[in-house]
């Protein structure tokens, strides 16, 4: 029996883990309403203290801040900046999928914050190579993008000697409330490992049955345990001392600092992955074939938590979008040098047999989450409407090309 959170849209088969209490309520949701209880202003005096120690006497980065160029790298740079009057090294790493919307972002953040920006790119051919890889054997075509954009951080704040980096979000806490906000759970290599990486380092990936060398790897190896002590490197959250909200916080960035939005064909949300073809796309696609649900269940869930959506609305919205047709296959295929997958058997043997029942050659039945989600017969409450803005016009599908490098307009 699948059990669902009264309040949400998760149930107890959430990937990361979430447990569902005597009253029907998630531990993501019980996690959430902290949001409501804590004394933030304390929390974010606190956060000064743990940031202040860090600033550089001699003349050196006071923190790193990673960054995609969307998602929540513009919020995270405004606190970093005007509120913790810090001085970071903003560093990303080019996951190749880039979307011109998300390189006029990247543009765009630099001129505004006016910050040094590192960017590395590693050679397309073996980020091509070992997604090649990790789609066959991890049913993965993510891996290098999380890859690259939680080891290169650690790898600058060795090199730089820049002990602090700062993240948004925590995702174990936000989704499934893994750890209390009290708790200001910080980055580890273990966390990354299981859950960003499906348990597979980059040296991992050299195995026997695959042409994958150290010298292919080497650019993602995290920096050893030793190194990391001796620095003293630590990577916190903000999402454990601001109460997180990426609808209000995009939308204030939108205003400040002209970050721009756009629709997705799999979504209601419009803020979230602008600098990606891949995210809401296959990704998205790929991670409904193999959890049985895909990121508007995510955004619907966190809509709900902020009261901003009711549950019904939340079903309705994934109902509609969770199996729309994926736009950019194609290109993802041509990108990594596979033909014809239209008749390979790619897709299918991602399929988990749980949630996609087979009839008979490449022919399944969806028996996704959506399937037991029950709508509720309400009699006095209204249904309530949610707005994101699209401030681009920008179609995604009208120029579809990953944009391999971009240049500022400064
Ligand atoms: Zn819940």
């Amino acid at each position: 029996m699948i059990q669902f959170c009264k309040n949400c849209l998760y149930s107890d088969q959430h990937p990361l883990g979430i447990i569902i209490h005597e009253d029907g309520i998630c531990s993501g949701c019980k996690v959430h309403e902290e949001k409501y209880k804590f004394d933030w202003k304390y929390r974010l005096e606190k956060l000064k203290k743990i940031v202040n120690k860090y600033k550089s006497k001699r003349n050196n980065y006071d923190c790193i801040v990673p960054i995609t160029g969307a998602g929540d790298s513009y919020f995270i740079i405004h606190i970093v900046k005007n509120i913790l009057k810090l001085n970071p090294l903003l560093v990303h790493y080019n996951n190749y999928y880039n979307t011109q919307l998300g390189i006029k972002n990247l543009a765009n953040l630099r001129i505004k914050f006016n910050c040094d920006i590192l960017i590395k790119n590693i050679n397309p051919e073996i980020v091509k190579k070992i997604t090649r890889y990790t789609l066959r054997k991890l049913h993965s075509d993510y891996w290098q993008s999380l890859a690259g954009h939680t080891v290169f951080p650690v790898q600058t704040a060795e090199k730089f000697k820049v002990p602090l980096i700062i993240w948004g979000a925590h995702q174990g806490t936000e989704q499934v409330g893994m750890f209390s906000h009290m708790q200001e759970v910080e980055m580890t290599r273990r966390f990354r490992k299981d859950h960003d990486l499906m348990g597979y380092e980059a040296e991992d990936l050299i195995k026997p049955e695959n042409d994958i060398t150290y010298e292919d790897i080497y650019q993602y190896i995290y920096p050893t345990d030793v190194s990391i002590k001796n620095i003293g490197i630590r990577g916190i959250y903000l999402s454990n001392y601001i109460p997180w909200d990426p609808k209000s916080q995009h939308e204030e960035m939108i205003k400040k600092y002209g970050y721009k939005t756009c629709n997705f064909n799999r979504t209601f949300e419009k803020y979230d992955h602008t600098n990606c073809y891949n995210y809401m796309d296959i990704h998205d696609q790929i991670k409904l074939f193999k959890v049985g649900y895909s990121k508007v269940t995510d955004h619907a869930v966190r809509e709900i938590r902020h009261k901003r959506l009711d549950r019904n609305t939340g079903i309705s919205l994934i109902k509609k979008y969770e199996r729309k047709k994926i736009l950019f296959d194609n290109l993802f295929f041509k990108w990594i040098g596979i033909k014809d997958q239209k008749n390979s058997l790619i897709f299918d043997v991602m399929k988990n047999n749980k949630y996609w029942l087979r009839k008979d050659v490449k022919k399944y039945k969806f028996n996704g989450l959506s399937k037991y989600l029950k709508y509720e017969k309400s009699k006095n409450k209204k249904t309530k409407k949610i707005y994101f803005i699209n401030n681009s016009n920008i179609n995604l599908n009208e120029i579809p090309n990953y944009i391999t490098f971009g240049k500022g307009i400064k």
